[in-house]
């Protein structure tokens, strides 16, 4: 039996702390805050994405970083054994739309507290407001930790699960990171990722509040295409933000860090330039001596009316048998290529995710021990693993954890 100090009791720890526990181990986990989870509090809106309920392959084709390190992870612990994991000790989930996992009950203290009645189950020492100082090593072994209040804490294996950047007031604050680094460990560039961007147009913020829904979005560095997907959107009082932003970036976020890049929003995916021309003539003979501004009725969300007008170069007052064919056309081109000109990514306490981490060729991935310190181990956001949204980024938590919890010897 091993003494297991694992360091923060978010999504890794926890369920790191059950697996570790299951293997007969003595496990203490060192938590900051007052209180287990606050971070898994506040996912998926409150009522926790968990999972995707996916093939593997398909988990793995939405890891963005380092996907082929969580191959070992993803198959030696996959969504369906998370899944039977909550529902076997009483907590049935439900999957959505996309494949989202979430609690049947709708709430994500269900998943905390399926954790902790495990962690009790199996005799985890859950030490609460114990914040971590130092990961205390000798001769490349792991020997112990140092607290905040100064207490040591001897150990025969040591795992960290501390998160990343990103909602630094849940208490991810990065320490891992430093801990990382301490014991001679290289960490990547760290990046919100999963998070709005500002946008440098006005009219971006007289939309604030406006969400639209199957809208095609395309990121642009000049004329290279970076991104392309469907989805939902939303405008805010700073730029853009929702599903579709968010996911883009997690892949262009490092560079959008550099300067600005183009975001073109196709708000009539479905239509080509030919078939929109045509719905917008027909649209218009209906409405023949109707002023332009209160011709789009039926083609676009009232509050994008104005906006559209304006940005349409078509005097609001024209009368519709008036517009002639380019003016259309026109028109037509901006439905199909609203573009908003993202100038930077908001900071740590909107970003869903932190991009970069502790490197992860010094770790091993089928035991997820770093291969710089004997007994020292790495689960979580901490590493330098992230995926889009849709219950991805906790599956890497789920996987990293139990590999960790699991491989101690
Ligand atoms: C708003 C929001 C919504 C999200 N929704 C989803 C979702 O629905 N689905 C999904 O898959 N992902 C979602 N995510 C991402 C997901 O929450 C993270 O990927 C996941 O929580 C990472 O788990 P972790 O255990 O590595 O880190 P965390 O959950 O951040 O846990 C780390 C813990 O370590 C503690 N800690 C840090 N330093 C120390 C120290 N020095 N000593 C002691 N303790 C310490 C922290 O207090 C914290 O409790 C969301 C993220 C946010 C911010």
């Amino acid at each position: 039996m091993s003494k297991v100090l694992i360091i923060g009791a978010g999504a890794a720890g926890m369920y790191a702390a059950v697996a570790a526990a299951r293997q007969g181990h003595q496990v203490h986990v060192y938590e900051k805050n007052d209180k287990a989870g606050r971070k898994l509090f506040i996912t998926g809106k409150g009522r926790c994405n968990l999972t995707n309920d996916c093939d593997t392959e398909e988990l793995l084709q939405a890891v963005k970083s380092n996907r082929k390190f969580l191959y070992s992870s993803f198959y030696t612990h996959t969504n369906q054994d998370v899944i039977r994991f909550f529902e076997e000790n009483g907590m049935p989930v439900k999957t959505e739309r996309g494949g989202r996992v979430f609690p049947a009950s709708d709430h994500s203290s269900d998943v905390i507290r399926t954790l902790e009645r495990q962690m009790s189950r199996w005799k985890v020492r859950l030490h609460l407001g114990a914040a971590a100082r130092e990961v205390l090593t000798e001769d490349g072994r792991l020997t112990g930790l140092l607290l905040e209040d100064g207490r040591r804490e001897t150990g025969d294996a040591c795992i960290i699960a501390t998160g990343g950047f990103s909602y630094p007031l849940t208490g991810s604050t990065g320490d891992g990171y430093r801990f990382a680094r301490e014991t001679g460990h290289s960490v990547t560039d760290l990046f919100p990722s999963l998070v709005p961007v500002e946008a440098e147009e006005k009219w971006v913020r007289d939309l604030m509040g406006l969400s639209l829904r199957n809208i095609e979005l395309t990121v642009k560095d000049g004329k290279r295409e970076l991104y392309r997907d469907f989805g939902e959107m939303l405008f805010t009082h700073f730029g853009l933000s929702g599903p579709v932003v968010l996911s883009a970036t997690s892949e262009v976020g490092p560079r959008l860090k550099k300067g600005p890049l183009s975001f073109h929003i196709d708000l009539k995916p479905a239509l080509s330039h030919e078939q929109l021309d045509q719905r917008i003539l027909r649209d218009f003979e209906e409405q023949k001596n109707r002023q332009f501004k209160n011709s789009l009725g039926r083609l676009l969300p009232s509050r994008m009316i104005p906006v559209a007008v304006e940005l349409s170069g078509i005097p609001p007052e024209k009368k519709i048998h008036d517009i002639s064919r380019e003016e259309r056309r026109q028109l037509v081109r901006l439905l199909k290529d609203l573009t908003v000109t993202a100038v930077a990514l908001r900071g740590w306490s909107e970003a869903i995710i932190t991009k970069g981490g502790v490197s992860v060729r010094e770790v091993d991935p089928a035991t997820m021990e770093s291969k710089r310190v004997k007994g020292l181990y790495f689960a979580g956001e901490v590493l330098d693993l992230d995926a889009v949204t849709g219950g991805f980024n906790l599956q890497i938590a789920w996987s990293t954890a139990f590999l960790a919890g699991s491989s101690i010897p």
